[in-house]
This record gives C-alpha cells, sequence and structure tokens, in this order.
C-alpha cells in the first residue's frame, strides 16, 4: 500500500469506530452563542471561563496596542524581540499570583516541554498523574529522564517513589485542576512532598486559574499556597483570560534557568504585543469585574444542583468544568449531535483523551452564560433522557 491507501484506510478506520475527529467552523466571534453552519448554538464547551475572548475592552487594548507596539515581534526573546508590553505583563502576573518571577511562552504546550526538559536530565525521575494533560505527558516522554506515570491522585504511590529515589532529582508535573474531569490534585499533599522529598513541582493550572482562588489566582492560592520554593505554576492564557500564550511563575532561580535553558523559549518568536495586550487587559480585568468570578461559581452552584435532580452521572467537580459521564463512545457522540439539533454545543470527549469506556459530555460554563442559559440546557439534558440517549 502506498501513502494515500495507507491513510485513507486508518482514516476510515476511526470513522468506523466513531473516533474520527473533525472541526466545527465558526462563523464568528468565540462567545456563549456561537454561528455553525448557519445556525446559532449555545456554546457550553469553550475555555473562555471568564468570557474575555470576544470583551470589548479587551479588543480596544488589542487595538491600542498594534498602533503603539507594532503587530509582530520580529525575534525570539533572546534576541530582539522582549518588549516592554511584555515584561511589564510578566511583573503584573507575577505579583497577581504572589511568585517571584514570571515568564511568557508562546502557548501551554511549549511551557510543558520548556519545563519538563529544562531542569532534569538522564540522572532525574519525572512523575506525572496519568490523568494529566496530553502536553505534560508528551514533554515527559520526550525528556531524558525516567518517567514514571502514577494512578490517578495516588498519593501512597507517589510518596513511596519519591522514597526510593533517594538522592536522584526528582520533578513531579500534575495538572492542577484535570482537563477532563473538572477534578483537582491534592495540592497540600503534593505541596508537602515538594518539601520533605525536595522534588520540584509544577502544578499546571490552565484550568484553574482565573476559576479558583481569590479573584481567579488560581488553584494553589485556593489553598493558601502560591508558587514559590520547589512550587512552579503554569497558568495558560487562551483559557479563562480569553487571550493566547502561557507563563510560568515561581522563584527567579528558575525563570532564570528557562531562559538560559528551554529551548521553547529559546527558539521561537517572542509572542505579538497585541497577543500581550489582550493578556494584560484581561489580568486587569479579572480584578475590576470580579463579579464575573462570582457569577461563574454561582451558575456551577445552579448547574450541579440542578443536574444532581435528573440522576445524571455528573463527575465530581467544583471548577467550570462539569463533565457528564456516558461510557460508550456512539452514545457520547449521539448525545452531542442530539444536542446540536436541540441548539446547544457540547462536545464528546472520547478515547484516546479519557480513558476506555469513559466517552463523556465535557460542559464548560462561562461568565458569559445567563442563568437562562443553563437552565435550557438542563432542559435539553432532560430531553435526552427522554429519548433514552442518557
Ligand atoms: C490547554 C492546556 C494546555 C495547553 O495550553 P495551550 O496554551 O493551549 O497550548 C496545557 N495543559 C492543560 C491542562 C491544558 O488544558
Amino acid at each position: 500500500m502506498n501513502w494515500h491507501q495507507q491513510l485513507s484506510l486508518s482514516l476510515e478506520q476511526a470513522e468506523s469506530d466513531h473516533l474520527r475527529r473533525s472541526r466545527n467552523l465558526l462563523d464568528g466571534p468565540q462567545g456563549p452563542k456561537v454561528q455553525i453552519d448557519g445556525a446559532e448554538l449555545s456554546n457550553f464547551c469553550s475555555n473562555d471561563y471568564l468570557g474575555f475572548a470576544s470583551h470589548p475592552k479587551i479588543k480596544k487594548a488589542v487595538i491600542d496596542a498594534a498602533k503603539e507596539w507594532g503587530v509582530g515581534s520580529g525575534s525570539s526573546h533572546l534576541v530582539c524581540g522582549h518588549q516592554g508590553l511584555t515584561e511589564s505583563f510578566e511583573q503584573d502576573f507575577a505579583a497577581f499570583v504572589g511568585a517571584e518571577s514570571a515568564l511568557l511562552f508562546s502557548t501551554g504546550y511549549m511551557a510543558n516541554f520548556a519545563v519538563l526538559n529544562s531542569f532534569v536530565d538522564r540522572d532525574a525521575l519525572i512523575f506525572q498523574d496519568k490523568f494529566n494533560h496530553a502536553s505534560l505527558i508528551d514533554a515527559g516522554r520526550l525528556s531524558r529522564a525516567g518517567f514514571n506515570r502514577y494512578q490517578h491522585g495516588d498519593m501512597n504511590y507517589l510518596e513511596q517513589q519519591l522514597k526510593a529515589a533517594g538522592e536522584k532529582p526528582t520533578l513531579v508535573a500534575t495538572d492542577a485542576v484535570f482537563s477532563m474531569d473538572g477534578d483537582l490534585a491534592p495540592l497540600e499533599q503534593l505541596s508537602e512532598f515538594s518539601m520533605r522529598y525536595d522534588a520540584l513541582t509544577y502544578f499546571d493550572d490552565a484550568h484553574g486559574f482565573g476559576v479558583l482562588g481569590n479573584q481567579g489566582r488560581g488553584s494553589l492560592n485556593s489553598v493558601g499556597l502560591a508558587p514559590t520554593g520547589n512550587r512552579l505554576l503554569l497558568a495558560t492564557l487562551g483559557k479563562a483570560l480569553g487571550s493566547f500564550g502561557a507563563v510560568v511563575a515561581g522563584d527567579k532561580v528558575f525563570t532564570d534557568t528557562l531562559i538560559q535553558k528551554a529551548r521553547p523559549y529559546i527558539y521561537t518568536t517572542a509572542l505579538p504585543p497585541t497577543v500581550v495586550a489582550a493578556s494584560s487587559a484581561a489580568l486587569g480585568l479579572m480584578q475590576e469585574e470580579d463579579w464575573r468570578f462570582q457569577h461563574l461559581h454561582s451558575l456551577i452552584k445552579i448547574f450541579r444542583n440542578s443536574v444532581a435532580t435528573l440522576g445524571l452521572h455528573l463527575m465530581d467537580s467544583q471548577t467550570a468544568i462539569q463533565p457528564i459521564l456516558v461510557g460508550d463512545n456512539q452514545a457520547a457522540l449521539d448525545c452531542s449531535n442530539k444536542l446540536k439539533d436541540l441548539g446547544f454545543l457540547v462536545t464528546a470527549i472520547r478515547p484516546p483523551t479519557v480513558p476506555n469506556g469513559t466517552a463523556r459530555l465535557r460542559i464548560t460554563l462561562s461568565a458569559a452564560h445567563t442563568e437562562a442559559d443553563v437552565a435550557s440546557l438542563v432542559e435539553a439534558l432532560k430531553q435526552l433522557q427522554k429519548s433514552d440517549l442518557l
């Protein structure tokens, strides 16, 4: 078989296994309502948790930045692409989360590669929760350090391993909020281990920043911790901040080391100032408009209370991610399709993104939703139940 035949065959196979992925084409901006195929759908699957992706003040900040700073950074950070706007953003971000320092990356994917490959070498061990985001898993696989995955939340096993590591350098990486489940990692226990066993502990807070902690300062803040000592924090800016990029925050010795060593930092063009301006404006609005944060949490409560009365398998989550477990791949797809017919965009998440037999509807809530939006989603879920889809 030649390339074309082989690839066509595997695409057909994915199709018949109900695993073929396709893209929704949006005819307009991201928001609580989106236009797809000429229809307006109520959007319950974006990560725009605070409703910033199309915020008028942020759009204005982007236009102003284009006028003042231009549209392209023109170079990597270490050559001549590190602009004042970016430097200020890093400082503001660090202050906001209570870190000594912060470093801006193009994406969370790249930041995860950077962190898992800049501090440890062959003689070290990396530990990761099995439910970690694909970017952490990929980064761990590529790292030269020994790579070890533990069962979701299994702190006993992790502690044994850290003890057994003895003098070897250790790095523990975890989603702070698990992206497909919405639950929290045992943050305090991990933090304790980080001190007791001198393990560098990296918290990927892509789904906690903006959603948990004081005014959205994130998961660590929600349990009274800051990214200091052996703790490093990742916040991604494409989710709750409605922008693009990612920030690693921690003691300066770590961010300085990343500047020296992180290939995904050194060998790539610095983010455009327009994009950084969006993140900066969003960071300001998190504080100015903290009603968004309150509103999001009130919607989470309303949604959970309403779904509880339906007896659906709602997963245990206090975050904006509120998945309903379906199990079977095709059943999850059928639910998602039916919801689309009813005017709701909710994606079915299937393996390999989640373990086999745990396909789910990944419902996400946003401060841009109204209580009425949430009530109508609950009505639609009732209809799915009536038609025996859920
Ligand atoms: C989205 C996500 C990332 C990747 O961030 P990007 O900036 O989108 O590349 C990393 N980790 C987790 C847990 C995520 O959900």
